[in-house]
């Protein structure tokens, strides 16, 4: 039953918005997570309890690879990795100890879950946030045990507004598109699971909404992502307010075609940030102007050797010749901490994010850099795009020119570094002296800058990259590209928030790459506004003292410009 609607919005909650959509509707929550079951021993015997445990298992790996099957991309690889994890012999070894212990099937299979999540988390990196995915099939499994259904999105037969905690991978598999028209989430930050999923579907989407999880089922909700803002029980006018902006969002969104640029014609290229040549047709469907960020530690992370160089050519061949005619920028491997290489770096660090990852891991593997920049200068030979190289996690001017001199020995006629690190920031001029371009990856640097792991939850809300003091760091960067005129791109997830997108250009970025799917909002927004609106809210953004001041600000003054524009 829905709140009234009629009376003045009751209240407004607060999180970080998902690119720039607005969607209302009413609310339906992510069912509670199962309770924990209890540790009262068994009254069956083991071999009943071991024939129910085994019976169970098995029933969970068929369901979730059959939803497997019917989906495609990064969700049918989770779902695939986790009916293995059904059928781990490891784990049913310890789950047939723990009934031979006394323990029922749901408490054996709940503990030996349990332990080998507390495994991957010790493990860190990318193996640690595996461990959700492994909570996940533990409850599937206990929810079959007891016969009731297994937890997750809700399937009702109209459209809803879905919050929950976090989604799982294999929650958000099952989203049907048609039917959810926003989430809104109490946990995770712009780097999180949902986040990404909402960016790469269009999904309306607002996460680390704190108080979310009080919002009752038929709650009448105004997601906005654009404004970070969860209106609750809006009242006919702001409801209506809400649809019609939502209108013009859509309409302008399509309107938006073309080459990025901005409002008095100066031109942003907007280009794709890629893993891998599947996603070529995707992106350049999507109006990518090439490729600004293609991170080839994704094509081997199950690597045990480094790659040869004829198995790198023909990859980075085969982006290329999608891309001929277009700028592909291409990263050197970028290993450690969220993108382990073993053959790389699998020394166990304290602080992996601190340690040899990124051109430092390829510095101390000399040879595997150079076969490296040797294939990709053999693929640019056979191709007609424009091929630019970047090393990653350059941390020091004597790095720049070591890796630049690297590759322009290897025949690559543009080699430049990605800033990532405060220290290039601060000393961007000089390493533009030796750098052909410098590429901000606002990930690391939001990361670095604050001093927050970006893998880690507990310090999420600080992983924000509309911080005054990062913003002040690709300000730096921005005016000594300026002087040198030499490009300064950005590469992070902070180009594929629209505002700041403006914000970054203001600060003198002069190429954007993003995931593919967040271009079209980025386009639209570019177009809203000038050179001198971006430079105006890049001072004003500068001169808040938080993150959440700058975007206020920022966002007042967007309003306040397209009112006077419209
Ligand atoms: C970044 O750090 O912003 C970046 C683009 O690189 P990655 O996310 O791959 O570390
Ligand atoms: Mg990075």
């Amino acid at each position: 039953m829905a709140e009234p609607t009629n009376g003045p919005a009751t209240r407004t909650l607060h999180g970080t918005g998902i690119g720039r959509g607005i969607a209302v509707g009413t609310v339906l929550r992510m069912p509670d997570p199962l309770p924990e079951p209890d540790e009262t021993p068994s009254t069956l015997t083991p071999d009943a309890e071991k024939d129910r445990a085994r019976a169970s298992l098995a029933a969970t790996a068929v369901v979730i690879r059959h939803r497997g099957e019917h989906t495609s991309g990064s969700a049918k690889d989770v779902l695939e990795a986790q009916a293995y994890m059904a059928e781990d012999p490891a784990l049913i070894d310890d789950v047939a100890v723990r009934i031979d212990g006394g323990a029922t099937a749901e408490r054996a299979v709940f503990e030996a879950f349990a332990a080998f999540r507390d495994l991957l988390v010790s493990m860190g990196g990318y193996m640690g946030e595996r461990a959700t995915d492994l909570d996940d099939v533990s409850q599937r499994v206990v929810a079959d045990l007891r016969g009731v259904p297994a937890p997750g999105v809700p399937d009702p037969d109209h459209p809803f507004v879905l919050v929950a905690r976090d989604l799982a991978p294999a929650d958000t598999a099952l989203l049907d598109l048609d039917k959810v028209l926003a989430l809104v989430t109490s946990d995770g930050g712009p780097t999180s699971h949902t986040a990404i999923l909402a960016r790469e579907k269009s999904i309306v989407a607002i996460v680390g909404v704190t108080d979310a999880l009080g919002l009752a089922d038929g709650t009448e909700v105004v997601v906005d992502a654009g404004a970070g803002t969860v209106g609750v029980s809006p009242s006919d006018e702001e409801r209506a307010a809400a649809l019609s902006r939502a209108d013009d969002l859509k309409a302008t969104r399509k309107a938006a075609t073309g080459p990025g640029r901005l409002a008095d014609g100066t031109l942003i290229p907007l280009l794709a940030n890629l893993g891998s040549a599947d996603g070529a047709a995707d992106a350049l469907a999507r109006g990518a102007e090439g490729v600004g960020l293609f991170r080839t530690e994704f094509l081997f992370l199950d690597a045990a050797s480094a790659p040869t160089v004829e198995e790198q050519k023909a990859q980075y061949v085969r982006l290329l010749e999608a891309f001929a005619g277009k700028k592909v920028v291409v990263r050197a491997l970028d290993a450690g901490a969220d993108k382990p290489l073993s053959f790389l770096n699998d020394a166990p660090e304290g602080n992996p994010a601190l340690g040899l990852r990124g051109l430092r891991a390829l510095r101390a593997n000399e040879p595997i850099l150079r076969d490296q920049l040797a294939a990709l200068a053999a693929a640019d030979a056979e191709t007609d795009a424009e091929v630019w190289v970047m090393a990653p996690m350059v941390a020091t001017v004597e790095e720049a020119r070591y890796f630049t001199d690297l590759a322009h020995e290897a025949g690559l006629k543009t080699a430049g570094v990605m800033v990532e690190v405060p220290s290039s920031a601060l000393l961007a001029d000089r390493i533009l002296a030796h750098a052909d371009f410098a590429s901000i990856g606002t990930n690391d640097l939001t990361q670095y800058t604050l001093a927050a792991d970006r893998l880690l939850g507990s310090v999420a809300s600080l992983q924000d990259p509309w911080h005054p003091a990062v913003l002040k760091l690709v300000g730096e960067v921005g005016a000594a590209g300026h002087v040198s005129g030499k490009p300064v791109g950005i590469c992070g997830e902070a180009a594929a928030d629209p505002l700041l997108a403006v914000v970054l250009v203001g600060l003198g970025a002069t190429t954007l790459s993003m995931s593919p799917s967040a271009l079209a909002d980025v386009r639209a927004e570019l177009l809203h506004f000038t050179l001198d609106d971006a430079r105006r809210f890049a001072d004003l953004a500068l001169s808040t003292d938080s993150a959440d001041g700058a975007r206020a600000a920022v966002t007042a003054a967007a309003a306040a410009a397209e009112r006077t524009s419209a």
